[in-house]
C-alpha cells in the first residue's frame, strides 16, 4: 500500500486531480490518499494558503500528486508552488515533452525531457526594489567592488548559482538518462556572458559528465542557439539540463512543440520527496465546467507511479492515455480538430475512456 498526499488545488485542479486519482485506482495499484488543501480552499477554511499540515503530509508520505494553485497577491508568498519546491528542496524539475499521435502539433517525432534546476538562480527570490535604501546601498557596494556603473533607478535581482546545486542537478540528469534508457544529456547555458554563474554550471556539468563517459553522450548548447535548434530540429534532443530560469522557459517551449499545456506533465523531485503536477496552471475560466483536459495531470500520475516503482502500472496508464488520444473520440475540446467541435467530451468522460482501457 502506497500512502500519497493529494492536493486538489485551485481552478480546474480538483477536476483534473480527481480524474488522475481515478485512473491511478483503475491500475489496481493500492494507494491510500491523504487529501490536504492548499490554495484558495485552504485560505477559506483555515486562513492560510499553505497550512503546515500540507508540508507535514508531504514530508511524511514522501510523494504527492498536486493540482495547480493560485497565489493571491498579498498572501505572503510570491508563489505557493515555488514555496513548496523550496521548503522541501525539490531541486529537480522534470518535464517530459513527448509527442502522442492524435495531438495537434507541429512536430511528430519529439521525445525529450527537460530537467530544470529548481532551487536557485534568478528564482531564489533575492530582489532589491528600485529606490529603497538597501538597494542604493547595494548599488554603491557593487560600484565600489566592480568599478561598473549601475543606474540609480535600478531594481536588482540576484542570480546565485552554486557548484553544489549544479553538480547535483547534472548528476540527477545523467542518472535519469541511465534509468530511462536515454542516450544523451545536453547542458544548456549562457556561459559566454555569465562566466561566474552559468560558467560554473557548465564547469560542473563537464566534471559530472566525465563519470558517465562511454555510457551517456554529453553535449553543450548556448541557450539562445538551443531555442533555435529546438524549433528547427527538436528530434535531435534527448535530455536537456538547465539552470532554473532557462529551464522554465525551455520547458514551456518544449511543451509547445508537442501540443501544449493540456498534455504536458511534470514532477518536482528532491532527495527523498517528490511532488507530481501538470505544467499548466489553474485555468480559472474553466473552473467547475468539466471542460479541462485531464491528460497532463494523468501523465503526471503515470510519472508518479514510475517513481514509486510501479513501472508496469505507469506504462499501462501512459498507453491507455495514448490510445484514447490516438482514437480522437473521447477527448476534450483542445484535442479535437476545432475547439468548438460538438463531439468533444468533458474531463470526467475522457478519464472514463482511459479507465475503460485499463480494465
Ligand atoms: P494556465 O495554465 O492556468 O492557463 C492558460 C490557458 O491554457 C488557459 O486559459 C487554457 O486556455 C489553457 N489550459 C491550461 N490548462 C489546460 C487544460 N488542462 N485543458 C485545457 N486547456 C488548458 O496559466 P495562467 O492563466 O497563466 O495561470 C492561471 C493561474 O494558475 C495563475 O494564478 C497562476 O499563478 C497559476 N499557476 C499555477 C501553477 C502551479 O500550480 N504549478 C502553474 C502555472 C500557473
Amino acid at each position: 500500500m502506497h500512502k500519497i498526499t493529494l492536493i486538489p488545488g485551485d481552478g480546474i485542479g480538483p477536476e483534473v486531480t480527481r480524474a488522475a486519482r481515478r485512473c491511478v485506482e483503475a491500475t489496481a495499484v493500492k494507494v491510500e490518499w491523504e487529501e490536504v488543501n492548499a490554495g484558495q480552499a485552504a485560505l477559506d477554511a483555515s486562513g492560510s494558503i499553505l497550512p503546515d499540515n500540507v508540508l507535514a503530509s508531504i514530508r511524511k508520505n514522501k510523494v504527492a500528486l498536486k493540482g495547480p494553485i493560485v497565489t493571491p497577491i498579498g498572501e505572503g508568498f510570491r508563489s505557493v508552488n515555488v514555496a513548496i519546491r523550496q521548503v522541501l528542496d525539490l531541486y529537480a524539475c522534470l518535464r517530459p515533452a513527448k509527442y502522442y499521435p492524435g495531438v495537434k502539433s507541429r512536430y511528430k517525432d519529439v521525445d525529450l525531457v527537460v530537467i530544470r534546476e529548481n532551487s536557485e538562480d534568478l528564482y531564489a527570490g533575492i530582489e532589491f526594489e528600485e529606490g529603497r535604501p538597501e538597494t542604493k546601498k547595494l548599488i554603491a557596494e557593487i560600484e565600489k567592488a566592480t568599478l561598473k556603473k549601475i543606474r540609480a533607478d535600478s531594481g536588482i535581482s540576484i542570480k546565485p548559482i552554486s557548484k553544489y546545486a549544479s553538480e547535483r542537478i547534472v548528476r540527477f540528469a545523467f542518472e535519469y538518462a541511465i534509468k530511462n534508457n536515454r542516450k544523451k544529456v545536453t547542458v544548456v547555458h549562457k556561459a559566454n556572458i555569465m562566466k561566474f554563474t552559468d560558467g560554473l554550471f557548465l564547469k560542473a556539468a563537464r566534471k559530472v559528465a566525465e563519470d558517465y563517459s562511454g555510457k551517456i553522450a554529453f553535449e553543450e548548447a548556448i541557450v539562445d542557439n538551443m531555442c533555435m535548434q529546438l524549433v528547427q530540429k527538436p528530434h535531435n534532443f534527448d535530455c536537456l539540463v538547465l539552470p532554473n530560469l532557462y529551464g522554465d522557459i525551455i520547458s514551456d517551449l518544449s511543451a509547445g512543440l508537442v501540443g501544449g499545456l493540456g498534455v504536458a506533465p511534470g514532477a518536482n523531485i528532491g532527495e527523498n520527496i517528490a511532488v507530481f503536477e501538470a505544467v499548466h496552471g489553474a485555468a480559472p475560466k474553466y473552473k467547475g465546467m468539466n471542460k479541462a483536459n485531464p491528460t497532463a495531470m494523468i501523465l503526471s500520475a503515470s510519472l508518479m507511479l514510475k517513481h514509486i516503482q510501479e513501472d508496469k502500472a505507469a506504462q499501462r496508464l501512459e498507453s491507455a492515455v495514448a490510445q484514447v488520444i490516438s482514437e480522437g473520440r473521447d477527448v476534450t475540446y483542445d484535442l479535437k480538430p476545432a475547439p468548438n467541435d460538438p463531439t468533444a467530451v468533458g474531463t470526467k468522460e475522457m478519464a472514463d475512456a482511459i479507465i475503460r482501457r485499463l480494465k
